[in-house]
C-alpha cells in the first residue's frame, strides 16, 4: 500500500494537481508517525502506512493551519473516520469539495495509543472506535489505497466506552453529576482537545472572549466544567468520535464518554450520524418544518 501512495502522491505533485501532499512520516527514531507535509514530488518517500497512522489529519485542512492553506490546493491520507470529519468540514463550508483530493487509506484499524505497539495490530490495542468501525473501505475519496477490507461492524456497538456509558446511564442523574464534576475537576485548561479536534475550528472561541467574560480562564473546578460542557455541546452531531480529543487529553478525561453519549442522544432524536454524506447538514443547524418541538412552529 505504501507504494502506491507514493506513487499516487509523486504523480499529484508532480502534474501540479496539488501543491502539498499532507500524511504520515517516521519520526527520527521510527519508532512513532508524525504528519508530514510534503511539497516536492522527489520527497514522497516519506510517506508510510501502518498501523500507528492514528492522528487525524483533517485538522490541517482547517483554518486554524493558515500556512498550510496557503500553499495550495492539498491532498490529504485520509482513513475512513478522518474521512468522516472532512464530510462535516465540508457541510459546514469550511472547505470546498474540489479544493481537497482525499487519498483513502483501506483500513484494518490502528492502535489506541502509539506506545502499545509491538509489532502487531491485536484488537486489544485498537481503540473502540476501530471494532465498531464501518467505514474501513473508504467514502469520498478521489483515489483509495488497498483492497476491500471484509469487516461487518457489530449490531450492537461493543467496546469499554459503550460499556461504561451503560454504566453511567443506570446510575441516578446526581451520581453522573459527581462523576463529571470530578472528572473534569482534573482539567488544567490546556485546550489539547480543541487543538486536536479539525471541528472546532472557530477563529476565536468562546474560552478567548471576555467582552464579557463567559469561561472562567484559570483551571478552577467552576471554569473547568464551563468549558467541558460547552465544547460538548459544540460538537453536539457534529462529533464522529474520531478519538483525538481523548487521545490528546494530558490528564486522562474520558472525552470519548461523553462525545459518545451525545452521538447516541443525537441518533436516537434525530436519526443522524455526521460524516457520511457531505451534502447534509448536522440537525442542530437545519430548519425543520417536522421538528417534535413545539418552540419551532
Ligand atoms: S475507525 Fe475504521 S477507518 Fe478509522 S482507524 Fe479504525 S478501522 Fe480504520
Ligand atoms: S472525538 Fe474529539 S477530536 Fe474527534 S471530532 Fe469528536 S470532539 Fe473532535
Ligand atoms: S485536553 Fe484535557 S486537560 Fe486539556 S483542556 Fe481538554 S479536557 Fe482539559
Amino acid at each position: 500500500m505504501e507504494n502506491i501512495l507514493r506513487q499516487k502522491a509523486k504523480e499529484l505533485l508532480a502534474s501540479g494537481e496539488v501543491k502539498v501532499v499532507i500524511g504520515y512520516g517516521w519520526n527520527r527514531a521510527k519508532t512513532r508517525t508524525t504528519p508530514v507535509f510534503i511539497t516536492d514530488a522527489a520527497d514522497t518517500g516519506q510517506l508510510v502506512w501502518n498501523p500507528l497512522c492514528v492522528n487525524n489529519l483533517s485538522v490541517y485542512l482547517t483554518r486554524k493551519f493558515k500556512d498550510i492553506q496557503a500553499l495550495g490546493k492539498p491532498a490529504i491520507v485520509a482513513k475512513g473516520c478522518d474521512i468522516r470529519n472532512i464530510a462535516v468540514l465540508i457541510s459546514e463550508a469550511q472547505i470546498k469539495r474540489e479544493d481537497v483530493y482525499v487519498i483513502g487509506m483501506a483500513c484494518q484499524g490502528v492502535v489506541y495509543k502509539q506506545e502499545l505497539w509491538q509489532g502487531e495490530l491485536k484488537p486489544n490495542i485498537m481503540p473502540t472506535k476501530c471494532h465498531n468501525c464501518d467505514v474501513r473501505n473508504p467514502h469520498l475519496s478521489d483515489f483509495v489505497v488497498g483492497g476491500k477490507v471484509d469487516f461487518t461492524p457489530p449490531e450492537e456497538p461493543a467496546g469499554m466506552v459503550f460499556d461504561k456509558i451503560r454504566d453511567l446511564d443506570s446510575k441516578s442523574p446526581s451520581e453522573r453529576w459527581a462523576f463529571w464534576v470530578k472528572e473534569f475537576s482534573r482539567c488544567i485548561k490546556c485546550y489539547a482537545c480543541r487543538q486536536v479536534c479539525s471541528l472546532c475550528y472557530c477563529e476565536r472561541c468562546i474560552t478567548e472572549k471576555n467582552m464579557p467574560q463567559w469561561i472562567e480562564t484559570s483551571a478552577h473546578p467552576r471554569g473547568n466544567l464551563s468549558w467541558n460542557l460547552i465544547r460538548a455541546m459544540h460538537l453536539t452531531g457534529r462529533c464522529t468520535f474520531c478519538g483525538e480529543c481523548e487521545r490528546a487529553c494530558p490528564v486522562n478525561i474520558p472525552l470519548n464518554l461523553v462525545n459518545q453519549k451525545m452521538i447516541m442522544v443525537v441518533k436516537d432524536a434525530f436519526d443522524f450520524k455526521s460524516g457520511y454524506d457531505e451534502k447534509v447538514h448536522p440537525p442542530m443547524i437545519v430548519f425543520s418544518p417536522d421538528d417534535k418541538e413545539n418552540f419551532i412552529k
